[in-house]
C-alpha cells in the first residue's frame, strides 16, 4: 500500500523504525503523514501523548529540505531537539537561549541544508536577520506547534502567533500545520482562519486519556491529601501545581519534613536554581516538584505518574495541559484537583487584578466564561472522562469508566445531607451573614476559643450542633453548599459567608442536597485492572536495575533520562529480556542509533541477572 503516489508504507515504515524503532503508525498519524507527504495543509488535534511529534518529524526525515517548526517555549523546544539527536535524526533549535557559538554552529547547519527540522520561537523566526538567513533554504512545511496559542478564545494567546500568517509571502511554496493537544470547537475554527490554512485536512483525534486517573476531591486537608497521594507513588515522578510562588515553597518545605524529597519550581526563584531543579528532576534524583502553574512547562517528564492540583485551575483547558502531562508514555497515572469554592473567588480576584493592572476595568468575559465551565467540572459528580470529553464537544463511549473518583465510588456521601445543610444555613443566620467560613466552623463545632466567647457566640441555638464532624470536613460542607447556592460568599479580602434568596428552601429543608466527603483509602488503585496488565511478565527488580543504568548514561551525557529510553522500553526490555543486539533492535523504541549507543550497558545489565 502506498502513503502517497511517491512514498510507500514499506519506506515510512523503514524511516520509523530506524530512527524512533517502532513498528507502526497510530492511525491519526498515518493520516497526519500522508498530509504532510501531499504538501496539504493540516490542522491536528490529539491529546498529551498522543504522538503529534512523530506527525511532522517522520515526513521532514522523508525528503529533501528542511521543515520549520514553531513552538513557543524554549525548554520544549530544546528537549526535542536532545531526543532526536539521541535518534541519529539531525534538528536544530534557534533561540535567544544559545550562546552565540552555538547560534552559528546552527546556521551553518542550516546553509549546508543537515537538519531535517529547524525549531524556533515566533519571535526570533520572524527577526528580519533569521528570515534573511532562511532565503536560501528548501522549506516544505510549516509547523505550528501549541496552535492554539493563536487563538483569543484559546487558554494561552500569544500576539505574535498573529503574526505568523504574514510567512506565506516570505515562504510562498510550504505546507502547512497546526497541531494541538486542547482546542474546543470554536479555538479550531479560530486557527485554521487565523493561519489561513488553505483547504486543510482536519484530524481531530479523540481527546480522552484513558491511562489517567482522574480524582476530583473537595479540599478538606489539603497536605494530607497531598501526602496520601504522593505516597502512591513513591520513589516516582509528581509534580504538584500550586497558585502562589509562597504556597509552592510552604508545601515544599513541609514536604520534606515529612520525608519527601521535593522542591519548589517558580518564576522568582534564580536563573541558576531553576536550572538544578530542573535538572535534579530531569535526571531522576528528584521525584516531588512544587510549581506554579504559570511556571510549570519546565518540568516535564514522560513518565510523571501523578499531578496534584493544590487548588482549581483557572480553566478546563488548563486543566487538560497540565494534568496531561502525568502519563506521556502511555503507562497508568493519576490526577488529582484538591478543589475548594474558594477557588473562583480567588482567581476572580486575581484576574481583576491584572486586568486592572493593564488598565482594563475588569477581566475579559471570555476568561469568566472558562472560569465558570471549569468551576462546573469540579463541583459536579459526572464521570471526570466523560465530562472532559464533552467540554472538548466529543461523545464518551460507555457508561462508567472505572477511572474517576465517580464512577470508582470514592466519595462518601453524607446520609443526612438535608440536615447538615439546614444546621449550617441557619448558623450563617444567626452570625447575621456577617463571618467568615473559620467562624462558622468554629461555632458550629463548639469551639472553646476566646473569640467565640467573647463575641457571646457560644450562646448561640446553633453552637456545638455538629461538635463531632472534623473542621476540614465541615469547611468543605460550606464550601459545597456554597457551590449549591445555599450560601454565598463576598469576594473581598475578608470574605464573608452570608445567606442567598435560595437559603430559606434550605433551611425548611425543601432542597434535596448532596454532600460528599472523600473516603480514606490507603493503597488505592490506578485504573482498574490496568496497572498489573502493564506489570504482566516484566521482571520488575530487573526493570529497576535497568533504571539505574539508564540515570548513570543520562547523567554522563547531560541529558533527561527519558532520552535515553522511555519507560515502556524499559518494562520491554525487563519482561523479553533480550540477550543479543539483533534481539533488542526488535524492542520498541530501540532504533539505530540508540542500539549503537546503548545496547552495550543494557545488555550487560540483563545478562548479569540471567
Ligand atoms: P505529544 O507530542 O502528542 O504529546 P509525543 O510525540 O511526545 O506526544 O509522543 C508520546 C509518546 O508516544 C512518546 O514516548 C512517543 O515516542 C510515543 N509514540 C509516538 N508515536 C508512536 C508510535 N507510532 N508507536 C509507538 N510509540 C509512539
Ligand atoms: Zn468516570
Amino acid at each position: 500500500m502506498a502513503v502517497t503516489d511517491t512514498f510507500s508504507l514499506d519506506a515510512v515504515l523503514a524511516t520509523l523504525k530506524e530512527f524512533w524503532g517502532y513498528d507502526a503508525l497510530r492511525p491519526m498519524q498515518e493520516q497526519a503523514v500522508r498530509a504532510s507527504l501531499l504538501g496539504q495543509d493540516s490542522m491536528v488535534v490529539l491529546p498529551t501523548g498522543g504522538g503529534k511529534s512523530l506527525c511532522y518529524q517522520l515526513p521532514a526525515a522523508m525528503r529533501e529540505g528542511t521543515d520549520l517548526v514553531i513552538s513557543p517555549l524554549i525548554s520544549l523546544m530544546q528537549d526535542q531537539v536532545d531526543g532526536l539527536t539521541a535518534c541519529g535524526y539531525p534538528a536544530v533549535a534557534l533561540h535567544g537561549g544559545m550562546s552565540a557559538k552555538a547560534l552559528a554552529k546552527a546556521e551553518d547547519e542550516i546553509r549546508c541544508g543537515t537538519p531535517h527540522l529547524i525549531y524556533s520561537a515566533p519571535e526570533r523566526l520572524l527577526a528580519p536577520r533569521t528570515l534573511e538567513m532562511l532565503e536560501g533554504v528548501d522549506i516544505r512545511a510549516i509547523v505550528i506547534d501549541e496552535a492554539h496559542c493563536v487563538s483569543h478564545w484559546g487558554h494561552d494567546f500569544r500576539p505574535e502567533y498573529r503574526r505568523l500568517a504574514n510567512l506565506k509571502n516570505r515562504i510562498p511554496g510550504a505546507s502547512w500545520h497546526a497541531f494541538t493537544a486542547t482546542a474546543t470547537e470554536r479555538v479550531q475554527r479560530d486557527i485554521v482562519s487565523q493561519l489561513e490554512l488553505r483547504d486543510p485536512a482536519i484530524l481531530v483525534g479523540d481527546c480522552d486519556r484513558p491511562n489517567l486517573t482522574y480524582r476530583v476531591a473537595p479540599r478538606t486537608d489539603a497536605k494530607a491529601q497531598l501526602l496520601e497521594a504522593i505516597n502512591r507513588h513513591s520513589d516516582r515522578a509528581v509534580i504538584v501545581y500550586c497558585i502562589s510562588r509562597k504556597d509552592t515553597e510552604r508545601t515544599a518545605a513541609w514536604l520534606d519534613g515529612h520525608g519527601v524529597n521535593a522542591k519548589a519550581y517558580h518564576a522568582g526563584l534564580g536563573a541558576r536554581q531553576r536550572q538544578r531543579v530542573q535538572e535534579e528532576f530531569m535526571s531522576e534524583r528528584l521525584h516531588v516538584v512544587v510549581a506554579t502553574v504559570a511556571f510549570g512547562m519546565g518540568v516535564d517528564r514522560s513518565d510523571v505518574r501523578c499531578v496534584v492540583h493544590m487548588a482549581m485551575p483557572k480553566s478546563i483547558e488548563h486543566y487538560q495541559q497540565e494534568a496531561g502531562r502525568a502519563g506521556r508514555d502511555g503507562l497508568e497515572a493519576e490526577c488529582v484537583l484538591l478543589y475548594s469554592a474558594a477557588d473562583p473567588a480567588k482567581w476572580r480576584q486575581l484576574m481583576t487584578r491584572s486586568a486592572q493592572e493593564a488598565g482594563e476595568e475588569g477581566p475579559p468575559e471570555h476568561q469568566l466564561q472558562l472560569l465558570m465551565h471549569i468551576h462546573r467540572f469540579c463541583s459536579s459528580m459526572k464521570c471526570r472522562h466523560a465530562a472532559l470529553a464533552g467540554y472538548f464537544g466529543q461523545a464518551y463511549a460507555g457508561e462508567s469508566c472505572g477511572a474517576c473518583d465517580v464512577c470508582l465510588g470514592e466519595n462518601e456521601l453524607a446520609e443526612d445531607a438535608v440536615v447538615i445543610a439546614q444546621k449550617i444555613v441557619s448558623c450563617v443566620a444567626r452570625l447575621n451573614s456577617r463571618f467568615g467560613s473559620a467562624q462558622v466552623v468554629d461555632v458550629l463545632r463548639g469551639s472553646q476559643k476566646e473569640k467565640i466567647r467573647r463575641m457571646g457566640h457560644d450562646q448561640l441555638s446553633v453552637f456545638g450542633l455538629l461538635e463531632d464532624t472534623p473542621a476540614a470536613v465541615l469547611n468543605s460542607y460550606v464550601d459545597q453548599l456554597i457551590d449549591a447556592g445555599a450560601l454565598d460568599r463576598t469576594e473581598d479580602d475578608r470574605p464573608v459567608v452570608r445567606l442567598t434568596d435560595q437559603s430559606l428552601e434550605f433551611l425548611k429543608g425543601l432542597r434535596d442536597v448532596v454532600l460528599r466527603r472523600p473516603k480514606v483509602v490507603e493503597r488505592r488503585k490506578t485504573r482498574s485492572g490496568r496497572g498489573e496488565a502493564d506489570w504482566e511478565g516484566v521482571d520488575q527488580a530487573l526493570f529497576d536495575r535497568l533504571r539505574a543504568v539508564r540515570r548513570g548514561l543520562a547523567e554522563a551525557r547531560g541529558v533527561p533520562a527519558y532520552i535515553i529510553f522511555g519507560d515502556q522500553t524499559l518494562r520491554e526490555l525487563a519482561r523479553h529480556k533480550p540477550g543479543t543486539a539483533d534481539e533488542m533492535l526488535r524492542i520498541r523504541g530501540v532504533g539505530q542509533q540508540k542500539l549503537d549507543d546503548f545496547a552495550e550497558d543494557f545488555l550487560a545489565c540483563i545478562n548479569d541477572g540471567a
